[in-house]
């Protein structure tokens, strides 16, 4: 296939469909992780699980690289944001996710100097064209936007612009991954691995789930089509007995990863101890922070920043949606006290998150009329 629309071709979705009913065991449940945030919205914009068999279900993963930021990160940023002379910038999602009191776009309401950017070569670009001002850039994101990030600051570097510094919360996937596994509150019974993640990492760091917890691994694309032959992929390793990583995405993804992605990743960061994730607590080695030959371009080291642990409001089950313990429309706030337009927990945010998903393509109205 070459054109998109093929991906998204409904007489081969039936197709596959129809395969995928073939394959399973009806006597058993089958429950498939799509880690990724992107996969999420995919399943949900296009009706992927209305095509599945009842018995086979899709549990939400932890890729949403906003929906994984603590509170206590978005009151590091608006400290940062409040100080004379700071233009800070971050990603339109970001800006949305709530702090302990208020979200970073309040805090431009409050006159904060906050602009939302499309790529960190914007927010380099603004540093440029205000020497006379502090420009930090708020980075969030998993592997697949961390590459982007370590060229801006290679970039600022070998322009000697000395305005400009990073508050990375860039985060790692492999680490959360392992953590659910490890978890006792949830059965998988295999995993839809990250697209884009694996265009920058390969296949390489998921050989793990399979080899030391015995569950198949099929990288996936983002079209209608791709996630349906990944879950296609998943029932035949079950079926046939194998368990190992297979690559449903090759036309975009090699299995060393983008080597020179990883090389300037290595160059420009290192990894934290830990690092604290929404929901699912302190993680060791799961995130990143700039190496020493960047030192002077961390935020963190330019100004005071709070650093305070701030525990989730008490009405928020994001973590439980992050560990696909629960689905969004079982938290009790969802739809109601928590919206896209008011949101309370980060899933509800960006349009890669559970809730939000669930939300903007009406699942929840559809979840009612079923109930
Ligand atoms: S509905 Fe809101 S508070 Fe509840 S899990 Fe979703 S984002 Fe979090």
């Amino acid at each position: 296939m070459k054109y998109v629309d093929e991906f998204r071709d409904a007489k081969l979705g039936q197709v596959l469909a129809g395969e995928i009913l073939a394959e399973v065991d009806p006597h058993r449940h089958y429950k498939v992780m799509e880690v990724c945030g992107g996969h999420t919205h995919s399943i949900y914009k296009y009706g992927i699980d209305d095509l599945l068999p009842d018995n086979v279900e899709l549990v939400h993963g932890p890729g949403c690289p906003v929906c994984v930021i603590p509170m206590g990160r978005v009151d590091d940023g608006i400290a940062i944001a409040r100080q004379e002379g700071v233009i800070f910038t971050s990603f339109g999602d970001m800006l949305r996710v709530p702090g302990s009191q208020y979200t970073l776009l309040d805090a431009k309401a409050h006159g904060a100097d906050v602009r939302m950017v499309y790529s960190p070569l914007d927010a380099l670009r603004i540093a440029r064209e205000n020497p006379e001002r502090e420009v930090v850039f708020f980075a969030i994101g998993f592997e697949t936007t961390a590459p982007s990030t370590a060229l801006t600051l290679k970039r600022a570097r070998d322009e000697g612009i000395s305005n400009f510094s990073c508050i990375c919360n860039h985060v790692t996937i492999v680490p959360p991954l392992k953590a659910l596994l490890e978890s006792p509150d949830l059965r998988l019974d295999g995993f839809i691995g990250p697209g884009h993640v694996c265009t920058v990492v390969g296949a390489r760091p998921f050989e793990f789930i399979p080899a030391d917890y015995g569950r198949p691994v099929v990288i996936s694309g983002f079209e209608p089509l791709d996630v349906m032959q990944s879950v296609l992929m998943i029932l035949r390793q079950l079926s046939f007995g194998r368990c190992e990583v297979e690559n449903q995405y090759t036309r975009v993804v090699p299995r060393e990863g983008n080597l020179r992605a990883l090389e300037v990743m290595s160059e420009v960061f290192e990894l934290r101890p830990h690092f604290e994730w929404r929901g699912l607590g302190f993680i060791s080695q799961s995130a990143l922070k700039l190496s020493d030959a960047y030192r002077e371009f961390d935020a963190e080291q330019r100004f005071e920043v709070p650093g305070m642990r701030v525990a989730d409001p008490k009405a928020c089950q994001c973590g439980e949606v992050l560990k696909g313990v629960i689905k969004p429309w079982e938290c009790k706030v969802f739809g109601t006290a928590c919206t896209p337009e008011h949101a309370i927990g980060t899933c509800m945010v960006s349009p890669e998150g559970a809730c939000a998903a669930y939300y903007n393509f009406g699942r929840y109205a559809r979840q009612k009329e079923t109930a």
